[in-house]
Protein backbone atom coordinates (compact mmCIF):
# COMPACT_ATOMS: atom_id res chain seq x y z
CA UNK A 1 0.00 0.00 0.00
CA UNK A 2 1.21 3.80 -0.82
CA UNK A 3 0.83 6.82 0.99
CA UNK A 4 -1.59 7.71 -1.56
CA UNK A 5 -3.83 5.03 -1.16
CA UNK A 6 -5.26 6.70 1.41
CA UNK A 7 -6.40 9.38 0.32
CA UNK A 8 -3.93 11.74 1.89
CA UNK A 9 -4.21 15.25 0.50
CA UNK A 10 -0.65 16.03 -1.09
CA UNK A 11 0.51 18.51 0.96
CA UNK A 12 0.99 15.67 3.55
CA UNK A 13 2.31 13.52 0.76
CA UNK A 14 5.09 16.11 -0.17
CA UNK A 15 6.41 16.00 3.62
CA UNK A 16 6.22 12.02 3.67
CA UNK A 17 8.47 12.11 0.83
CA UNK A 18 10.12 14.66 2.00
CA UNK A 19 10.63 12.41 5.53
CA UNK A 20 11.84 9.15 2.75
CA UNK A 21 8.83 7.27 3.80
CA UNK A 22 7.92 4.99 1.36
CA UNK A 23 4.41 3.12 2.88
CA UNK A 24 2.21 3.64 5.50
CA UNK A 25 3.19 1.41 8.88
CA UNK A 26 0.98 -1.38 9.43
CA UNK A 27 -0.89 0.54 12.49
CA UNK A 28 -0.99 3.46 9.91
CA UNK A 29 -2.85 1.90 7.35
CA UNK A 30 -5.25 0.19 9.89
CA UNK A 31 -5.71 3.36 11.73
CA UNK A 32 -5.72 6.38 9.13
CA UNK A 33 -8.78 5.17 7.17
CA UNK A 34 -10.64 4.83 10.58
CA UNK A 35 -9.67 8.35 11.34
CA UNK A 36 -10.54 9.62 8.24
CA UNK A 37 -14.15 8.13 8.64
CA UNK A 38 -14.46 10.00 11.91
CA UNK A 39 -14.45 7.12 14.45
CA UNK A 40 -13.00 7.06 17.88
CA UNK A 41 -10.68 5.13 17.86
CA UNK A 42 -8.13 3.28 20.56
CA UNK A 43 -5.05 1.60 18.98
CA UNK A 44 -2.70 -0.97 20.77
CA UNK A 45 0.70 -0.39 19.06
CA UNK A 46 4.25 -2.07 19.89
CA UNK A 47 5.89 1.48 20.18
CA UNK A 48 8.40 2.33 17.60
CA UNK A 49 6.23 1.17 14.65
CA UNK A 50 4.97 4.80 13.49
CA UNK A 51 1.50 5.45 15.88
CA UNK A 52 2.36 9.26 15.63
CA UNK A 53 1.99 9.49 11.97
CA UNK A 54 -0.97 7.21 12.51
CA UNK A 55 -3.09 9.99 14.66
CA UNK A 56 -0.99 13.15 13.15
CA UNK A 57 -1.78 12.20 9.55
CA UNK A 58 -5.42 11.97 9.76
CA UNK A 59 -5.90 15.13 12.12
CA UNK A 60 -4.18 17.18 9.92
CA UNK A 61 -6.23 15.96 6.77
CA UNK A 62 -9.31 16.86 8.78
CA UNK A 63 -8.40 19.82 10.11
CA UNK A 64 -7.07 21.09 6.47
CA UNK A 65 -10.81 20.50 4.94
CA UNK A 66 -12.21 22.66 7.40
CA UNK A 67 -9.82 25.11 8.24
CA UNK A 68 -11.69 28.33 8.39
CA UNK A 69 -8.38 30.14 9.10
CA UNK A 70 -9.59 31.47 12.47
CA UNK A 71 -6.84 29.78 14.30
CA UNK A 72 -8.80 28.17 17.00
CA UNK A 73 -7.51 24.86 18.70
CA UNK A 74 -9.50 22.31 17.01
CA UNK A 75 -6.68 19.78 17.59
CA UNK A 76 -5.35 18.58 21.14
CA UNK A 77 -2.94 16.13 21.86
CA UNK A 78 -1.97 15.33 25.76
CA UNK A 79 0.97 13.25 26.57
CA UNK A 80 2.65 12.24 29.75
CA UNK A 81 6.26 14.07 29.72
CA UNK A 82 7.31 17.19 28.17
CA UNK A 83 9.96 15.10 26.25
CA UNK A 84 7.19 13.33 24.16
CA UNK A 85 4.97 16.26 23.91
CA UNK A 86 8.07 18.23 21.87
CA UNK A 87 8.39 14.99 19.50
CA UNK A 88 5.19 15.07 18.60
CA UNK A 89 4.96 18.73 17.94
CA UNK A 90 7.81 18.06 16.02
CA UNK A 91 6.47 15.43 13.89
CA UNK A 92 3.56 17.66 13.55
CA UNK A 93 5.72 20.47 12.38
CA UNK A 94 7.56 17.86 10.13
CA UNK A 95 4.40 16.20 8.57
CA UNK A 96 2.45 19.47 7.91
CA UNK A 97 5.08 21.86 6.71
CA UNK A 98 3.17 22.11 3.33
CA UNK A 99 0.09 23.27 5.17
CA UNK A 100 -1.20 26.17 6.42
CA UNK A 101 -2.00 25.06 9.96
CA UNK A 102 -0.40 26.42 13.21
CA UNK A 103 0.56 24.68 16.11
CA UNK A 104 2.11 24.50 19.48
CA UNK A 105 3.71 22.80 22.51
CA UNK A 106 3.24 23.51 26.10
CA UNK A 107 4.39 22.30 29.08
CA UNK A 108 5.30 22.80 32.58
CA UNK A 109 8.95 24.08 33.72
CA UNK A 110 9.63 26.16 31.42
CA UNK A 111 8.21 29.99 31.53
CA UNK A 112 4.38 30.46 31.01
CA UNK A 113 4.33 33.71 29.23
CA UNK A 114 6.06 32.71 26.17
CA UNK A 115 3.31 30.00 25.44
CA UNK A 116 0.71 32.49 26.56
CA UNK A 117 1.31 34.85 23.72
CA UNK A 118 2.03 32.14 21.03
CA UNK A 119 -1.55 30.90 21.99
CA UNK A 120 -3.23 34.69 22.12
CA UNK A 121 -1.49 34.73 18.40
CA UNK A 122 -4.10 31.38 17.69
CA UNK A 123 -2.67 27.77 17.20
CA UNK A 124 -4.84 24.91 15.32
CA UNK A 125 -3.45 22.20 17.26
CA UNK A 126 -2.28 22.26 20.40
CA UNK A 127 0.23 19.59 22.01
CA UNK A 128 0.33 20.01 25.45
CA UNK A 129 1.22 18.06 29.08
CA UNK A 130 -1.96 17.86 31.72
CA UNK A 131 -0.50 20.14 34.34
CA UNK A 132 0.64 22.85 32.07
CA UNK A 133 -2.77 22.71 30.30
CA UNK A 134 -4.81 23.26 33.02
CA UNK A 135 -2.53 25.95 34.89
CA UNK A 136 -2.89 27.89 31.28
CA UNK A 137 -6.66 27.20 31.29
CA UNK A 138 -6.82 28.77 34.81
CA UNK A 139 -5.28 32.17 33.36
CA UNK A 140 -7.71 32.24 30.54
CA UNK A 141 -4.80 31.49 28.34
CA UNK A 142 -6.19 28.72 26.02
CA UNK A 143 -9.93 27.80 25.00
CA UNK A 144 -10.33 24.57 24.47
CA UNK A 145 -14.60 24.62 23.53
CA UNK A 146 -13.52 24.39 19.62
CA UNK A 147 -11.79 20.97 19.91
CA UNK A 148 -13.18 18.78 17.35
CA UNK A 149 -10.12 16.30 17.44
CA UNK A 150 -9.01 14.61 21.02
CA UNK A 151 -5.91 12.51 21.24
CA UNK A 152 -4.34 10.64 24.66
CA UNK A 153 -1.04 9.31 23.55
CA UNK A 154 0.48 6.86 25.74
CA UNK A 155 -3.06 6.98 27.52
CA UNK A 156 -2.45 4.00 29.65
CA UNK A 157 -0.06 6.11 31.73
CA UNK A 158 -2.63 9.44 30.87
CA UNK A 159 -5.11 7.05 32.64
CA UNK A 160 -3.48 5.80 35.32
CA UNK A 161 -3.90 6.97 39.42
CA UNK A 162 -0.88 10.38 38.86
CA UNK A 163 -2.82 11.77 35.66
CA UNK A 164 -6.67 10.60 35.55
CA UNK A 165 -7.91 13.72 37.84
CA UNK A 166 -5.93 15.39 35.04
CA UNK A 167 -7.39 14.34 32.26
CA UNK A 168 -11.43 14.10 33.41
CA UNK A 169 -10.67 18.04 34.27
CA UNK A 170 -9.29 18.23 30.83
CA UNK A 171 -12.22 16.51 29.11
CA UNK A 172 -15.00 18.32 31.12
CA UNK A 173 -13.46 21.45 29.15
CA UNK A 174 -13.79 19.85 25.65
CA UNK A 175 -16.70 19.59 23.34
CA UNK A 176 -18.84 16.48 24.08
CA UNK A 177 -19.45 15.89 20.28
CA UNK A 178 -15.50 15.48 19.28
CA UNK A 179 -13.53 12.67 18.08
CA UNK A 180 -11.44 11.19 20.65
CA UNK A 181 -8.05 8.57 19.77
CA UNK A 182 -6.33 6.83 22.44
CA UNK A 183 -2.93 5.31 21.45
CA UNK A 184 -0.57 3.12 23.61
CA UNK A 185 2.07 -0.18 23.92
CA UNK A 186 -0.01 -1.71 26.67
CA UNK A 187 -3.63 -1.12 28.31
CA UNK A 188 -3.75 -2.83 31.20
CA UNK A 189 -7.72 -4.21 31.73
CA UNK A 190 -8.17 -1.83 34.21
CA UNK A 191 -7.12 0.94 32.07
CA UNK A 192 -8.76 -0.56 28.72
CA UNK A 193 -12.25 -0.19 30.94
CA UNK A 194 -11.58 3.36 31.80
CA UNK A 195 -10.64 4.33 28.36
CA UNK A 196 -13.60 2.81 26.99
CA UNK A 197 -15.43 4.76 29.28
CA UNK A 198 -14.60 8.24 27.63
CA UNK A 199 -14.85 7.24 24.03
CA UNK A 200 -17.89 6.76 21.82
CA UNK A 201 -18.78 3.42 20.10
CA UNK A 202 -14.80 3.02 19.86
CA UNK A 203 -13.11 0.90 17.18
CA UNK A 204 -10.05 -1.01 18.85
CA UNK A 205 -6.81 -1.54 16.76
CA UNK A 206 -4.83 -4.34 18.28
CA UNK A 207 -1.42 -4.67 16.20
CA UNK A 208 0.17 -6.59 18.73
CA UNK A 209 -0.34 -9.49 20.95
CA UNK A 210 -1.52 -7.69 24.18
CA UNK A 211 1.81 -6.38 25.54
CA UNK A 212 4.06 -7.82 23.64
CA UNK A 213 7.87 -7.08 23.54
CA UNK A 214 9.29 -6.23 20.23
CA UNK A 215 10.54 -9.27 18.64
CA UNK A 216 13.35 -7.48 16.74
CA UNK A 217 14.87 -6.72 20.33
CA UNK A 218 16.76 -9.37 21.83
CA UNK A 219 16.01 -9.98 25.67
CA UNK A 220 18.94 -10.79 28.30
CA UNK A 221 19.03 -10.57 31.77
CA UNK A 222 22.56 -10.97 33.54
CA UNK A 223 22.08 -12.07 36.72
CA UNK A 224 24.46 -9.73 39.14
CA UNK A 225 25.42 -8.49 42.81
CA UNK A 226 23.57 -5.23 43.21
CA UNK A 227 27.01 -3.93 44.13
CA UNK A 228 28.61 -5.04 41.06
CA UNK A 229 26.16 -3.58 38.68
CA UNK A 230 27.77 -0.27 37.69
CA UNK A 231 31.22 -1.99 37.35
CA UNK A 232 29.47 -4.54 34.92
CA UNK A 233 27.62 -1.57 33.56
CA UNK A 234 30.85 -0.26 32.62
CA UNK A 235 32.24 -3.04 31.50
CA UNK A 236 29.78 -4.35 29.03
CA UNK A 237 29.88 -0.64 27.65
CA UNK A 238 33.32 -0.94 27.42
CA UNK A 239 34.89 -3.76 26.28
CA UNK A 240 31.79 -4.33 23.57
CA UNK A 241 32.06 -0.84 22.25
CA UNK A 242 28.29 0.45 22.70
CA UNK A 243 28.17 3.53 20.84
CA UNK A 244 24.82 4.14 23.03
CA UNK A 245 23.05 3.37 25.55
CA UNK A 246 19.65 4.62 27.61
CA UNK A 247 20.00 3.00 31.03
CA UNK A 248 17.12 2.90 33.49
CA UNK A 249 17.15 3.38 37.29
CA UNK A 250 13.93 3.37 39.55
CA UNK A 251 15.15 6.82 41.45
CA UNK A 252 16.31 10.20 40.48
CA UNK A 253 18.84 9.95 43.17
CA UNK A 254 19.62 6.26 41.14
CA UNK A 255 19.98 7.99 37.98
CA UNK A 256 22.46 11.39 39.31
CA UNK A 257 24.78 8.40 41.10
CA UNK A 258 24.96 6.18 38.23
CA UNK A 259 25.69 9.16 35.55
CA UNK A 260 28.31 10.29 37.69
CA UNK A 261 29.85 6.98 38.08
CA UNK A 262 29.70 6.06 34.38
CA UNK A 263 31.38 9.81 34.14
CA UNK A 264 34.12 8.70 36.37
CA UNK A 265 34.81 5.43 34.43
CA UNK A 266 35.48 7.64 31.10
CA UNK A 267 32.14 7.16 29.62
CA UNK A 268 30.30 10.34 28.69
CA UNK A 269 26.83 10.29 30.42
CA UNK A 270 23.81 12.41 31.71
CA UNK A 271 20.94 12.12 34.30
CA UNK A 272 17.89 12.61 32.78
CA UNK A 273 14.30 12.70 35.38
CA UNK A 274 11.84 14.63 36.77
CA UNK A 275 13.74 16.58 39.48
CA UNK A 276 15.89 18.39 36.91
CA UNK A 277 15.20 21.93 35.32
CA UNK A 278 13.44 21.77 32.05
CA UNK A 279 15.99 23.31 30.95
CA UNK A 280 18.69 20.16 31.76
CA UNK A 281 16.49 17.33 30.58
CA UNK A 282 16.31 18.92 27.06
CA UNK A 283 20.19 19.80 26.45
CA UNK A 284 20.57 16.00 27.56
CA UNK A 285 18.50 14.58 25.14
CA UNK A 286 19.92 16.63 22.58
CA UNK A 287 23.09 16.07 23.24
CA UNK A 288 22.28 12.38 23.35
CA UNK A 289 20.18 12.04 19.96
CA UNK A 290 23.00 14.49 18.74
CA UNK A 291 25.62 11.61 19.71
CA UNK A 292 27.91 13.50 21.98
CA UNK A 293 27.19 11.24 25.10
CA UNK A 294 27.36 7.63 24.86
CA UNK A 295 25.05 7.13 28.40
CA UNK A 296 21.23 8.51 29.48
CA UNK A 297 21.17 7.49 32.37
CA UNK A 298 16.92 8.02 32.82
CA UNK A 299 14.18 7.18 34.93
CA UNK A 300 10.90 5.96 33.68
CA UNK A 301 10.23 9.72 32.15
CA UNK A 302 12.54 8.83 29.36
CA UNK A 303 10.44 5.40 28.64
CA UNK A 304 7.65 6.69 27.10
CA UNK A 305 7.46 7.12 23.58
CA UNK A 306 11.03 9.19 23.11
CA UNK A 307 12.66 8.17 19.61
CA UNK A 308 15.96 7.79 19.21
CA UNK A 309 16.78 6.57 16.12
CA UNK A 310 19.05 3.69 15.52
CA UNK A 311 19.51 3.59 19.55
CA UNK A 312 21.18 -0.16 19.75
CA UNK A 313 20.86 -1.00 23.74
CA UNK A 314 18.60 -0.38 26.25
CA UNK A 315 19.47 -1.40 29.87
CA UNK A 316 17.14 -1.62 33.31
CA UNK A 317 19.55 -1.12 35.79
CA UNK A 318 16.94 -1.75 38.24
CA UNK A 319 13.78 -3.54 36.89
CA UNK A 320 10.58 -1.36 37.20
CA UNK A 321 7.60 -2.34 39.49
CA UNK A 322 5.56 -1.80 37.06
CA UNK A 323 6.21 -4.78 34.48
CA UNK A 324 4.44 -2.75 31.33
CA UNK A 325 7.22 0.18 31.92
CA UNK A 326 9.42 -3.32 30.90
CA UNK A 327 7.49 -2.97 27.99
CA UNK A 328 7.78 0.93 27.24
CA UNK A 329 11.76 1.27 28.35
CA UNK A 330 12.66 -1.96 25.82
CA UNK A 331 10.77 0.10 23.13
CA UNK A 332 13.36 2.99 23.02
CA UNK A 333 15.28 0.28 21.04
CA UNK A 334 14.36 -2.02 18.12
CA UNK A 335 12.47 0.84 16.28
CA UNK A 336 11.15 1.31 12.85
CA UNK A 337 12.61 -2.10 11.64
CA UNK A 338 15.80 -2.02 12.92
CA UNK A 339 17.22 -4.29 16.27
CA UNK A 340 18.36 -4.05 19.90
CA UNK A 341 19.40 -5.45 22.65
CA UNK A 342 17.85 -5.37 26.41
CA UNK A 343 19.77 -6.18 28.82
CA UNK A 344 18.58 -6.42 32.29
CA UNK A 345 20.93 -6.40 35.49
CA UNK A 346 18.80 -8.30 37.85
CA UNK A 347 20.29 -9.15 41.82
CA UNK A 348 18.25 -11.82 44.08
CA UNK A 349 15.83 -9.19 45.36
CA UNK A 350 14.30 -8.57 42.10
CA UNK A 351 13.16 -11.48 41.46
CA UNK A 352 9.68 -10.75 42.00
CA UNK A 353 9.75 -7.49 39.55
CA UNK A 354 11.07 -10.36 37.21
CA UNK A 355 8.63 -12.91 37.02
CA UNK A 356 6.13 -10.37 36.92
CA UNK A 357 7.38 -9.12 33.51
CA UNK A 358 7.87 -12.49 32.28
CA UNK A 359 4.40 -13.17 33.04
CA UNK A 360 3.27 -10.18 31.33
CA UNK A 361 5.37 -10.58 28.04
CA UNK A 362 4.33 -14.27 28.40
CA UNK A 363 8.04 -15.50 27.51
CA UNK A 364 11.27 -16.02 30.16
CA UNK A 365 14.36 -14.33 29.44
CA UNK A 366 17.67 -15.99 29.00
CA UNK A 367 19.81 -15.50 31.84
CA UNK A 368 23.37 -14.95 30.95
CA UNK A 369 25.96 -14.75 33.44
CA UNK A 370 29.11 -12.48 32.91
CA UNK A 371 32.45 -14.31 33.85
CA UNK A 372 33.79 -12.15 36.54
CA UNK A 373 30.63 -10.70 37.84
CA UNK A 374 28.84 -13.64 38.48
CA UNK A 375 26.41 -13.21 41.81
CA UNK A 376 27.12 -14.38 45.04
CA UNK A 377 23.13 -14.15 45.84
CA UNK A 378 22.03 -16.61 43.26
CA UNK A 379 18.98 -15.60 41.22
CA UNK A 380 16.09 -17.68 41.79
CA UNK A 381 14.71 -20.06 38.75
CA UNK A 382 11.66 -19.28 37.48
CA UNK A 383 9.02 -21.78 38.33
CA UNK A 384 7.44 -21.75 34.47
CA UNK A 385 10.84 -21.36 32.97
CA UNK A 386 11.62 -23.31 29.99
CA UNK A 387 15.29 -25.25 29.08
CA UNK A 388 16.38 -22.70 26.73
CA UNK A 389 19.33 -22.32 24.88
CA UNK A 390 22.08 -19.91 25.91
CA UNK A 391 22.29 -18.52 22.48
CA UNK A 392 19.25 -16.00 22.79
CA UNK A 393 21.51 -13.60 24.85
CA UNK A 394 24.51 -14.41 23.81
CA UNK A 395 24.13 -13.52 20.03
CA UNK A 396 23.95 -10.31 20.07
CA UNK A 397 27.05 -10.49 22.75
CA UNK A 398 28.89 -12.37 20.22
CA UNK A 399 27.82 -10.04 17.55
CA UNK A 400 29.34 -7.51 19.57
CA UNK A 401 32.38 -8.66 20.30
CA UNK A 402 33.32 -9.36 16.89
CA UNK A 403 32.37 -6.01 15.75
CA UNK A 404 34.53 -4.94 19.13
CA UNK A 405 37.40 -7.29 18.32
CA UNK A 406 36.68 -9.74 15.96
CA UNK A 407 35.82 -12.65 18.08
CA UNK A 408 33.26 -14.89 18.27
CA UNK A 409 31.63 -16.45 21.56
CA UNK A 410 32.33 -19.60 22.24
CA UNK A 411 28.68 -21.42 23.87
CA UNK A 412 30.27 -24.74 24.09
CA UNK A 413 32.68 -23.10 27.01
CA UNK A 414 30.37 -21.30 29.01
CA UNK A 415 26.94 -22.34 28.88
CA UNK A 416 24.64 -19.58 29.91
CA UNK A 417 27.36 -17.55 30.45
CA UNK A 418 28.99 -14.88 28.33
CA UNK A 419 32.30 -12.83 28.23
CA UNK A 420 36.00 -13.88 29.17
CA UNK A 421 36.42 -17.52 28.18
CA UNK A 422 39.61 -16.13 25.93
CA UNK A 423 42.35 -14.78 27.79
CA UNK A 424 42.14 -11.75 25.36
CA UNK A 425 39.00 -10.85 26.27
CA UNK A 426 39.60 -11.58 30.11
CA UNK A 427 42.94 -8.99 30.09
CA UNK A 428 40.16 -6.64 28.09
CA UNK A 429 37.84 -7.12 30.99
CA UNK A 430 40.42 -6.50 34.20
CA UNK A 431 41.45 -3.33 32.36
CA UNK A 432 38.19 -2.52 31.26
CA UNK A 433 37.20 -2.67 35.08
CA UNK A 434 40.16 -1.02 36.41
CA UNK A 435 39.75 1.72 34.18
CA UNK A 436 35.88 1.84 35.15
CA UNK A 437 36.75 1.90 38.82
CA UNK A 438 33.22 2.33 39.70
CA UNK A 439 32.21 1.72 42.87
CA UNK A 440 28.41 1.27 43.39
P1 LIG B 1 6.58 6.40 16.49
O1 LIG B 1 6.11 5.01 16.81
O2 LIG B 1 5.47 7.28 16.06
O3 LIG B 1 7.40 7.00 17.60
O4 LIG B 1 7.55 6.30 15.20
C1 LIG B 1 8.74 5.56 15.22
C2 LIG B 1 9.68 5.97 14.10
O5 LIG B 1 9.17 5.53 12.83
C3 LIG B 1 9.86 7.47 13.96
O6 LIG B 1 11.25 7.73 13.81
C4 LIG B 1 9.13 7.85 12.71
O7 LIG B 1 9.73 8.96 12.06
C5 LIG B 1 9.27 6.58 11.87
N1 LIG B 1 8.15 6.38 10.90
C6 LIG B 1 6.85 6.64 11.10
N2 LIG B 1 6.13 6.30 10.02
C7 LIG B 1 6.98 5.80 9.11
C8 LIG B 1 6.82 5.26 7.78
N3 LIG B 1 5.64 5.17 7.18
N4 LIG B 1 7.94 4.84 7.14
C9 LIG B 1 9.15 4.91 7.75
N5 LIG B 1 9.36 5.41 9.00
C10 LIG B 1 8.29 5.83 9.68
Amino acid sequence: MKFTDLGLPESLILALKKSDYDEPTPVQQSTIPLIQEGKDVMATSQTGTGKTAGFVLPMLEILMSNDSKQRKIRGLIITPTRELAAQVHASIEKYGRYTELKSTVVFGGVNINPQKKTLRQGVDVLVASPGRLLDLHGQQAVDLRHVEYFVLDEADRMLDMGFIHDIRRVCALLPKKRQTLMFSATFSPEIRALAKAMLFKPVEVDMAPRNSTIDLVKQVVHPVDKKKKADLLAYLIGSQRWEQVIVFTRTKHGANKLAKQLDKAGINAAAIHGNKSQGARTKALHQFKDGKLTALVATDIAARGIDIRSLGHVVNYDLPNVPEDYVHRIGRTGRAGSTGDAVSLVCADEIKQLRDIERLIRRDLARVEVEGFEPEHQLPATKTRQTRQPSKGSESQGRNRQRSGGRAHDENKSKNRVGNTQGTNRRRRRRGARKAAVSA
